[in-house]
């Protein structure tokens, strides 16, 4: 099977690799030349573990390409795949689709007949019918099917959730996209992953459905963390007393600072405005839209708490930028909205993160960057534990306190415990929804 994929971001590289993987033939197109140039010198232009290796194989096999040259990578493509962003528009909170709409329009005019047009970018309802229409508007003699195959990847594990998945959806409404799609995804299906096939509608409700509840559960944690810390309960103790529960389950149950990233806050988002267009109002995802806001904004009131009310003139390191651990990804990331709080009331900075720094640098201005965690927290008046990279979760306490101005530490992700930070010489210590120290 001959695929292309628009779009070599987190999704469609990784896809584009694990397709090529499977024993298909995938030239992935991107605009970005620069990315293309990078891609065609062997080099990743994210970090994500294991695709340096996986992306190898498949190009000295001779199954994978890169090209800027859509009519060329279109020849002969049976499948073509779009996975390109889709933002949160300014001023409204939809998903902004000119992206995925252009990409269409470049691709109606380069396919072959007989192309199956799938959208794996996260796209409103609605919106493969509209992509069709584009299609057909802008190129009406191509004979082409659409399908909807949404993507449920986690950065970090993309590989390993892309070629063991818990499911693939479909969402199809021809005979030949249907045997396209099962053609493409026969190496999982052997190995009996489901593939749930449903129509277009239903899955592209299923991913912001599925994100929109993961995003809850996140947020409904975050907030008995914080009745936790009123009540003298600890937060841990209860996720795992409600995990074992096999109908509510252990993930997506620890509390932290909110969630970030390129996925929850946007399609939460956007779930909320396509439920105002259709009247059908998702109030829970617009209280977890409020809720997630709030817990950023209740994380920096305990760090300006440990700083003794004014952050002027205060060091601080800052252990770990990036929304989560194992990836390079910024975006909407807790720091965004914690570090320039930092920064703003005048407090000295020092950040160090295993991959953040390439994106950081360009989106938190006026911060040192240091590659030690240790000499990150040279001198300083307060530890924050932001993102829990495993760098960052065994590091030997009496050393960062010793090293300290004033050993005081915000753990907000909840990696020590209070006994062992108190033994290693802090004198300070607050977690999410737990007791604190001092
Ligand atoms: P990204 O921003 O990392 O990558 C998008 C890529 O598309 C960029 O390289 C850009 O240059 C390219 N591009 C844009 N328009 C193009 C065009 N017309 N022709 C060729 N290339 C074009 O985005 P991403 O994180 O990979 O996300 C892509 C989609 O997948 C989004 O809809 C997102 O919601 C969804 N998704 C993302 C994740 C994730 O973890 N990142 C997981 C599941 C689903």
């Amino acid at each position: 099977m001959k695929i292309a994929m628009i779009g070599t971001g987190y999704v469609g590289l990784v896809s584009g690799v694990c397709f090529s993987d499977f024993g298909h033939d995938v030239v992935c197109v991107d605009r970005d030349a620069d990315k293309i140039a990078r891609l065609e010198k062997g080099e990743v232009p994210i970090f994500e573990p294991g695709l340096d290796v996986l992306m190898e194989k498949n190009v000295k096999a001779g199954r994978l390409n890169f090209t800027t040259d859509l009519k060329a990578g279109l020849k002969g493509a049976q499948a073509v795949f779009i996975a390109v962003g889709t933002p949160t528009r300014r001023g409204d909170g939809h998903a902004d689709l000119s992206y995925v709409m252009a990409a269409a329009e470049d691709v109606a005019k380069a396919a072959d007949d007989g192309v199956v047009i799938v959208t794996k970018s996260t796209v409103p309802v609605g919106t493969n019918r509209k992509v069709a229409e584009t299609v057909a508007a802008a190129n009406p003699s191509l004979d082409f099917d659409v399908a909807s195959n949404p993507e449920f990847l986690r950065e970090g594990a993309a590989i390993d959730d892309f070629m063991r998945p818990d499911r693939v959806v479909v969402g199809v409404e021809s005979e030949r996209a249907t045997s396209v799609m099962s053609e493409i995804y026969r190496p999982l299906f052997l190995r009996e992953f489901p593939i749930i096939t449903t129509d277009l509608e239903s899955a592209e409700m299923i991913k912001y459905a599925a994100n929109a509840f993961l995003a809850t559960k996140i947020t409904f944690i975050n907030e008995i963390a914080a009745l936790c810390e009123k009540v003298g309960a600890d937060v841990k103790q209860v996720s795992r007393g409600m995990g074992l529960d096999g109908r509510i389950g252990n993930k997506f149950l620890h509390a932290g600072p909110g969630y970030g990233g390129s996925c929850f806050p946007k399609d939460t988002k956007a779930l909320a405005r396509i439920g105002q267009e259709y009247a059908a109002p998702m109030r829970i995802t617009e209280a977890v839209i409020e809720v997630n806001e709030a817990t950023k904004r209740r994380m920096i009131g305990k760090l300006h708490e440990l700083c003794g009310d004014d952050f002027n003139g205060k060091r601080v390191a800052v252990l770990g930028v990036t929304f989560k651990p194992n990836t390079d990804d910024m975006r909407d990331a807790p720091a965004l909205t914690i570090v320039p709080a930092l920064v703003g009331g005048g407090a000295e900075v020092r950040v160090c993160d295993p991959q953040g720094k390439r994106e950081g640098e360009r989106l938190l201005p006026g911060v040192s960057w240091h590659d030690d965690p240790y000499e990150a927290a040279k001198e300083a008046d307060l530890l924050v534990l932001l993102t829990e990279w495993n760098e960052f979760r065994a590091l030997d306490l009496s050393q960062i306190a010793e090293g300290m101005r004033s050993p005081r530490m915000a753990d907000l992700r909840n990696v020590y415990a209070l006994e062992d930070v108190e033994k290693a010489g802090f004198t300070a210590y607050v977690g999410i929804g737990r007791k604190t120290l001092g």
